[in-house]
């Protein structure tokens, strides 16, 4: 990032009250943006820098950085839509990779901005870090969540591995901490497994229950 983009990156609300590139001419200077693909420009212009997200983050909470906040990071997303920061850029990859994802800002903001899909928006654009994550892209986003069969496949492996008993030989044994990638903490993050090993054969349509057994209604209160 050159001097000028990172003066602006880390002032961001001073850099927001004069506009972006584009916007006082009538261009849009997020046109031709792929974020715009997953997302809508509204969206992405929902943000009025008002602040009260803050103190819900518990990144900004941590570095006090306001390129960490919630603003910090909308508005760095905007930069990326608008070109002006490229997506192999170390500091925004920096910031958007230690965004927790939790969302607690989403709920703080009082103008409704849609910061989930912004982030995961904007991750998308982002390079693999390393050849080992972009193995994994093309395994899950490319092959696995593409093919169904393949998904039963591996919802049976993993229905095995855990139901079998395997897994608590694996964790007991700790071989896994001496595999390279850090595989005992992914292992951790695994779901659990639904079920037995065999998949439940679940009806195609579950009917809703009959109307008369819903709750009564709670009585009115007449008196106000
Ligand atoms: S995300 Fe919402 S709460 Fe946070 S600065 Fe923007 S408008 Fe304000
Ligand atoms: S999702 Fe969580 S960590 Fe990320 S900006 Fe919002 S509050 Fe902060």
């Amino acid at each position: 990032m050159d001097t000028q983009n990172r003066t602006i990156y880390e002032n961001s609300t001073a850099r927001d009250v004069g506009g972006f590139v584009g916007e006082e001419t009538g261009v849009s200077p997020y046109a031709g943006s792929p974020i715009l693909n997953i997302i809508t420009e509204k969206q992405l212009k929902t943000c009025v820098h008002c602040g009260l997200c803050l103190s819900y983050c518990p990144t900004y909470k941590a570095t006090g950085l306001e390129a960490d906040s919630p603003r910090g990071r909308v508005f760095q997303i905007r930069l990326l839509a608008s070109g002006e920061l490229q997506p192999d850029d170390p500091d925004l990859n920096k910031h958007l990779s230690l965004c927790l994802g939790c969302r607690a800002c989403e709920t703080a903001c009082p103008s409704g901005v849609p910061y989930g899909a912004l982030l995961e928006a904007a991750r998308a654009q982002l390079p693999p870090k390393n050849s080992q994550e972009r193995v994994l892209r093309k395994a899950t986003l490319g092959f696995l969540f593409m093919h169904p069969t393949a998904m039963q496949a591996a919802g049976l492996g993993l229905r095995i591995y855990q139901k079998s008993g395997l897994r608590k030989l694996v964790q007991l044994s700790h071989i896994l901490k001496v595999l390279p990638g850090d595989l005992a903490s992914k292992e951790a993050m695994l779901p659990d497994a639904q079920g037995g090993i065999v998949k439940p054969n679940l009806p195609r349509v579950t009917p809703p229950k009959p109307a008369n057994a819903r709750r009564p209604a709670a009585p009115v209160n007449r008196e106000n």
